[in-house]
């Protein structure tokens, strides 16, 4: 029996041919069931489902008996993929409230009356859409950059879901505060700094949500410097959201150019108020950045609290 003839035969399987049977209770026909535990997202094999793998009964591997009268064990042909592909979504690490956010929630608001008042929003969403169903490690990635609020996280969280779950290509998602908490904490504890920085320079996909965010040292920019460097002479795929504009927007003329600026406007103040990923970051990290991933701006999208409130 091949994967696809158990995944057709398990309760959550797909029944094209079938049809009568009512979808696994537990996983909704989906073979895996996620939940946020503590701090991440959490996947599993629907248990389920998996009792019905003919080949192994839900233990995920079979035996093999050898010609010389050994028996060894492997992965079971059948539902193994799927195992892998769990904790491959597992060890991405996704933030435990995004845990079943996927680009199909996304869907209703491709509808032409409810993308009124919502931006473009289901360009971004199939920009990302193209992005992940063609995606191989070492394609460029993305900055999205946009206010709080905007979806920017959901979108890269559900990048992140597909490219593990679908495709089977190791990611890591983190925060950027979350990053520098992690790289000094491993850096004081002496012990598996260059681990961490290691597998972050190493992983196929990264995704570093919020960038620009929080207070940094010297030190700190420096580590970033050098995981992004890594990361781009390796040619690694990277993705980045942040609510920072690459650079510092331009202050407002005033009359000709070449007179006094009017400090007291209220573009000034804004332009002052405003502080760029170049004025956070340093602008070698972000010249790097930018030849790493196609920047894309949320536009005239609101916060999704009232897209909530709008559309349910
Ligand atoms: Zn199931
Ligand atoms: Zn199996």
């Amino acid at each position: 029996m091949t994967k696809q003839q158990w995944m057709a035969q398990a309760p959550g399987g797909d029944r094209a041919s079938g049809g009568e049977a009512r979808k696994c209770p537990r996983c909704q026909g989906k073979l895996l069931i996620t939940r946020g535990e503590v701090d991440y997202a959490v996947g599993e094999v629907c248990s389920r489902c998996a009792e019905s793998c003919p080949r192994c009964s839900g233990e995920g591997h079979i035996f093999v008996e050898h010609p010389g009268g050994y028996m060894t064990t492997q992965e079971c042909p059948a539902c193994g993929g799927l195992r892998r592909r769990v904790q491959l979504f597992n060890q991405a690490r996704l933030p435990a409230r995004y845990h079943n956010k996927g680009l199909e929630d996304f869907k209703s608001y491709l509808n032409p009356t409810l993308r009124q008042g919502i931006g473009n929003l289901p360009e971004v969403r199939g920009v990302i859409y193209t992005l992940v169903n063609g995606f191989i490690p070492g394609d460029k990635g993305l900055l999205l950059i946009g206010p709080v609020g905007t979806g920017k996280t959901h979108l890269v969280v559900a990048l992140v879901r597909h490219l593990t779950l679908e495709k089977g290509i190791a990611c890591r998602f983190i925060e950027f505060t979350h990053l520098l908490g992690e790289l000094r904490q491993a850096f004081e504890r002496k012990d598996n700094a260059a681990d961490l920085l290691d597998r972050l320079s190493t992983v196929p996909v990264l995704v570093i949500d919020e960038l620009g965010k929080g207070r940094k040292t010297d030190w700190e920019l420096s580590v970033i410097d050098e995981l992004i460097s890594k990361r781009y002479n390796r040619c690694l795929s990277t993705f980045f959201t942040s609510n920072y504009e690459l650079d510092a927007p331009r202050l407002p003329a005033s009359g000709s150019g070449r007179g006094p600026v009017d400090t007291a406007t209220p573009d000034f103040q804004r332009a002052m108020d405003t502080e760029s990923l170049v004025d956070r970051l340093g602008a070698s990290i972000v010249s790097r950045i930018h030849e790493m991933a196609t920047v894309i701006r949320m536009q005239n999208v609101p916060d999704h609290r009232k897209l909530i409130a709008a559309y349910g």
